[in-house]
């Protein structure tokens, strides 16, 4: 866990076999998500309302019980409205993260087994994610990003 990652001495980072072993499944990842985006605990993205209840759909299991919208963790943020898997979202940020200029649209079509369309999607919406604060501030030690870069 005490790799260094993209020549910067001070920095430290995950080796992709460490990524695998901490997201072998879509259900780690939405967990890892749920951490950082709820952090202080599960909101409604629209209204910030804490009073919801849980729903029977698989995609959207929330509902919010002040505005009455349906939620789920993509809700708000740069992977809204996305049918790709969370795990895949995870891969992909490590993948720009851990790239010098960023990751390519066509090498994120190749190593995640999506559409290019699909890849250039996540492509521009980590890009937007990533405008908002600068790169370099968006992961630190064994992959911590918070809030401010999933809101994007
Ligand atoms: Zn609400």
């Amino acid at each position: 866990m005490t790799n260094k990652v993209r020549g910067e001495s001070e920095r430290d980072g995950i080796s992709l076999i460490e990524l695998a072993e901490k997201f072998p499944d879509e259900e780690s990842a939405r967990l890892w998500l749920a951490s950082i985006i709820w952090s202080k605990g599960r909101f409604c993205p629209k209204c910030n309302s804490k009073s919801m209840h849980e729903c029977s759909h698989a995609k959207i299991p929330y509902r919010c019980r002040n505005c009455r919208r349906y939620f789920s963790i993509q809700t708000g943020t740069v992977m809204s409205g996305s049918p790709i898997p969370l795990l895949k979202w995870v891969y992909a940020i490590f993948l720009d993260l851990t790239s010098l200029k960023g990751v390519t649209s066509m090498k994120l079509h190749r190593d995640l087994d999506i559409s290019q369309n699909s890849a250039w999607f996540m492509q521009q919406r980590i890009r937007e994610a990533f405008t908002v604060r600068g790169k370099d501030t968006m992961l630190s030690g064994t992959v911590e990003v918070d809030e401010t870069f999933i809101g994007g």
